[in-house]
């Protein structure tokens, strides 16, 4: 509910180059500012560029995730990690995670109608019962192969198995926590005694 209020202010759809324009109008800018005050910059940027299509904080984001990777790969072998490949794993762990492709199994319901046999075989029907989607396990999102990974960041996938899951998963790890902060903030923001859309601000 909380997700829906952003994208019921318009943002993504202000001209994001009129923006710099003068006058004393309230900008989404300005809006998002103070609704990401006190967030991290992973947290912040992820949400300027996922409610407000924001290009630059996608970038930003991308950056961050090199770092996080590149950090942990690092630690992990202690060697450097090829720069182009910290930024293609960081693409690939956007756009699999941000792009939220549907599920062609569920249609992104996550659930499935299957047909439940009843009965003695002599006089048997069937009913239907709702169950968790097998393709996506519930989560209504398709997942990527580590083939489609790979091809996204630019390396081959034995690479990406062989030398890389790791640091990916530490990648993939960073966003969800992004993505958690970012939501808890925006309830505690525009709920911030709990209390429901009868009072009001
Ligand atoms: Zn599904």
């Amino acid at each position: 509910m909380s997700l829906g209020y952003l994208n019921m202010l318009g943002v993504s759809s202000t001209d994001l180059k009129g923006v710099r324009g003068g006058g004393s109008d309230i900008k989404w800018s300005d809006v998002a500012a103070a609704l990401s005050f006190g967030l991290s910059p992973g947290a912040q940027h992820l949400g300027f560029y996922l409610f407000a299509g924001h290009e630059e904080s996608r970038r930003i984001v991308i950056r961050l995730l090199t770092v996080i990777m590149s950090r942990q790969f690092e630690e992990l072998r202690g060697e450097e990690m090829p720069l182009k490949t910290a930024q293609g794993l960081a693409e690939s762990v956007l756009v699999e995670l941000s792009d939220r492709r549907r599920c062609t199994r569920c249609a992104g319901s996550g659930t499935v109608i299957e047909k439940v046999q009843r009965g003695s075989p002599a006089i048997y029907g069937t009913s239907k019962s709702l169950t968790a989607c097998p393709k996506c396990g519930g989560v209504g999102v398709q997942s990527m192969s580590d083939y489609q990974r790979a091809r996204l960041a630019g390396i081959n996938s034995k690479t990406l198995v062989r030398r890389y899951l790791n640091v990916r998963a530490s990648g993939c790890r960073a966003y969800s926590a992004w993505l958690t902060e970012l939501r808890d903030h925006l309830d505690a923001q525009l709920n911030p005694t709990g209390a429901d859309d009868t009072t009001s601000h």
